[in-house]
């Protein structure tokens, strides 16, 4: 991704209202990121550890995306697969997360939902720049994760912005 300020990315939300969005939290260590090796930039609000938020390419523009993980985590064993990044993970580690969609469908309660690394750093465990716990099948080189990982973000955004 491009560096970007706090300011233009609330100003890429299409999914929230204005309160929520005057109530959103920077994303942590936003100075410090690793902006080149990001396919999109996620985050937790540290107050409502249910609400994330996911800011992301999306043809020439950026979208931000207000999501809930409404599942909770940690009740459940075994492993889970990330449906972005293929990682395959604890099922702890991997929530079902929603997003209103974007304009009259959100407004009617319409939702996108797909499955994300709870901690949304895709981008780390494609690059292997953030270890993983479990065992991987997986034996793609980098540029093809981060090429899967970034086909399947855009799919996951473009179904929540198309009214
Ligand atoms: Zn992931």
């Amino acid at each position: 991704m491009d560096p970007m300020t706090f300011e233009a990315m609330r100003a890429a939300f299409v999914n929230c209202s204005r309160s929520q969005l005057k109530a959103l939290p920077p994303p942590p260590g936003l100075a410090d990121l690793d902006w080149p090796n990001l396919d999109y930039l996620g985050w937790r609000d540290p107050k409502a550890p249910r609400r994330a938020y996911l800011v992301a390419p999306h043809g020439a523009d950026v979208v931000g995306l207000a999501l809930r993980a409404p599942q909770g985590s940690g009740r459940r064993k075994g492993s889970a697969m990330c449906a972005l990044c293929a990682s395959v993970r604890t099922t702890s580690e991997v929530d079902l997360f929603v997003a209103p969609r974007a304009g009259s469908a959100g407004r009617a309660h319409n939702t996108v939902g797909t499955y994300i690394c709870t901690d949304l750093a895709c981008s780390l465990y494609v690059r292997g720049l953030r270890e993983l716990d479990l065992p991987q099948g997986e034996r793609l080189p980098v540029p093809a994760r981060v090429a899967r990982l970034t086909e399947r973000l855009a799919a996951f955004v473009a179904r929540a912005v198309q009214n």
